[in-house]
């Protein structure tokens, strides 16, 4: 797989380094980047191109919106887009709950008023 971001470049450097030093490591780096495009914000995790589901978090790109990704009620990926700030913190849980693989409740994805870190606690 080619993924093209700073994060990348940086993890999977640090990955062939140690293993050329002989500490066997495996590269398990959930893929994220972002961009700031003007005055927005976009950031993806993950990998969005294997999903039986999409679900939506927002409609106003003030507030941000991000779409998920699922398979099997689990995140595969999202990606998100919104005015600086307003989808980095969802987008890092995301990470988190995907490299977990945890079962997400989607109304609580779908749901902008309610905290997805509620998910992690499940
Ligand atoms: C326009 C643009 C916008 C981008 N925006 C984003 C973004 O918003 N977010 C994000 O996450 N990623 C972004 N990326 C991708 C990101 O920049 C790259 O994935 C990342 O920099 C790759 O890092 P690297 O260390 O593998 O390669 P590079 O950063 O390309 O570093 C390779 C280095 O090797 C040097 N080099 C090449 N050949 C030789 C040689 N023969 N001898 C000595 N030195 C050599 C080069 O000069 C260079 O300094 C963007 C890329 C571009 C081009």
């Amino acid at each position: 797989m080619r993924l093209e971001s700073y994060q990348h470049a940086q993890n999977h450097g640090i990955c062939a380094g140690k293993n050329i030093a002989g500490v066997k490591t495996e590269y398990t780096s959930i893929p994220w980047m972002w961009s700031d495009q003007f005055n927005l914000n976009l950031q993806l995790t993950g990998i969005c191109d294997e999903y039986d589901e999409i679900i939506e978090r927002g409609n106003d790109i003030n507030n941000g919106v991000i779409y998920f990704f699922l398979k099997n009620n689990k995140i595969r990926g999202a990606c998100g887009v919104g005015v600086i700030g307003k989808v980095g913190r969802d987008i890092r849980i995301t990470s988190k709950l995907s490299e977990k693989n945890t079962i997400v409740d989607k109304q609580i994805l779908s749901d902008q008023n309610l905290k997805l870190n509620k998910l992690m606690q499940k």
